[in-house]
């Protein structure tokens, strides 16, 4: 049966809106993944800060096959167990009053931009719309999200796009500061860029933020879909930050590779979504919800406290390599979401080098042409990563020919 699957499908038959790999995983445990030709690698991506706790956590799979006999869907015309007690558990671990659930990072920012726009209409009238956004930034592909993303190349084709968005420069207080007035109605932010190139925020740029949102009645907002769920070593980056929003946007790792999205608000925005204003067919469904729970029950202190150690060997071995080959122009990133930027003559050639790590038996990520992406399960061992740099070198090695 899955024997006959091959690559070539994919050309056959998908939207080629990806290029996948040309081998296909069909197993996975820890942070090892075996290709249909039992070839291992090691996994240094994660499934994009998606897989926190590793593949085939046995944890998560036994609370996944408990519910599986339980119950599945009912949708939201009612509640269910998994779902309240995975509220519950966010709000106790967060500064949120609510949670609202969702599918992926994108509809978890959906849901907070609309929310934002709504709060500002209610309270101050239908003027206050603009949102500031940050340059290379990335927040998700439906048109609004895509729209408020700061590269311009994955909205442009789908014009006419949502209005009244506007760019500053990351890390740029002092545009921010020119440009905010009370006509801002929210400022959307990732505490670590990730797609856009693993670009970690100066803590007075949050900060600072944060007074001017305040200043000017505006909706702080925390993308925090790829550096949530303990990537950076706290359960959210805003804990690690001490920068406190008023909505803030969870996926990815919070569901461990089972899709899920969250937006967590305080009490008075939260209220802005009464019955009819915003939902979802399956948010907080009962087997997303279950995965979640056990995720979260998952990340303790030790797991957490885990991660510091994981990101210091990694920046050696990084630095280590620079230091015999001269690839890098920067090493940056915080708890498991670690970037390196390319320098001469390797610029503009990440996804080459990825491609020769993979057939060298390492799987990593790239943030952008010039930037190699880190971020492993939060639990990775520490001879994985030993190992995959000795994979990485040889790949290294054959790029520079
Ligand atoms: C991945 C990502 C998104 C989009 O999440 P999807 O689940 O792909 O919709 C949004 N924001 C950030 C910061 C991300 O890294």
């Amino acid at each position: 049966m899955s024997g006959n699957v091959n690559r070539e499908y994919f050309d056959k038959y998908m939207v080629p809106c990806y290029s996948p790999a040309p081998f296909i995983p069909v197993k996975a445990a820890g942070s090892r993944v075996w290709d249909q030709q039992g070839k291992e690698y090691i996994d240094l991506a994660g499934g994009i800060a998606v897989n926190s706790l590793g593949h085939s956590n046995p944890v998560l799979a036994q609370a996944l096959k408990d519910q599986i006999d339980k119950l599945w869907h009912m949708a939201n015309g009612f509640t269910n167990e998994p779902v309240l007690t995975l509220a519950q558990k966010l709000v106790n671990a967060t500064f949120a009053d609510k949670v609202f659930f969702c599918n992926s990072g994108a509809e978890a920012n959906e849901a907070a931009l609309k929310l934002a726009r709504k709060y500002a209409r209610d309270r101050f009238g239908a003027d206050k719309s603009e949102i500031i956004a940050f340059k290379n930034a990335f927040h998700g592909r439906t048109l609004f999200t895509v729209t408020v993303g700061g590269q311009p190349k994955y909205s442009a084709d789908f014009a006419p796009l949502p209005q009244d968005i506007t760019h500053l420069p990351y890390n740029d207080l002092n545009a921010v500061a020119a440009q905010i007035s009370d006509r801002t109605c929210a400022v959307i932010v990732e505490p670590v860029i990730g797609e856009g190139g693993v670009l970690p925020a100066d803590p007075a740029f949050l900060q600072g933020l944060r007074e001017l949102c305040d200043k000017h009645n505006a909706t702080l907002i925390f993308d925090e879909v790829q550096t949530g769920a303990g990537r950076l070593g706290t359960l959210y980056a805003y804990q690690h930050y001490g920068v406190v929003p008023d909505l803030l946007t969870s996926a990815k790792g919070l569901g461990g590779g089972f899709p899920i999205g969250a937006m967590l608000a305080k009490e008075a925005w939260a209220q802005v979504f009464q019955p009819g204003t915003h939902g979802t067919t399956f948010g907080g469904n009962p087997l997303a919800a279950t995965v979640a729970n056990s995720v979260l029950d998952q990340l303790d202190e030790t797991l957490l406290g885990g991660v510091a150690e994981r990101h210091q060997l990694i920046v050696a071995r990084l630095e280590a390599l620079n230091a015999q080959h001269g690839l890098f122009t920067a090493i940056r990133g915080k708890g498991l979401l670690i970037g390196a930027e390319l320098a001469e003559p390797l610029r503009g050639k990440a996804k080459t080098l990825t491609n020769l790590a993979a057939e060298e038996g390492l799987i990593a990520l790239i943030a952008g042409p010039d930037v190699l992406r880190f971020a492993p399960a939060l639990n990775i061992p520490l001879e994985d990563i030993e190992e995959a740099f000795v994979r990485l070198e040889r790949a290294v090695v054959r790029i520079l020919g």
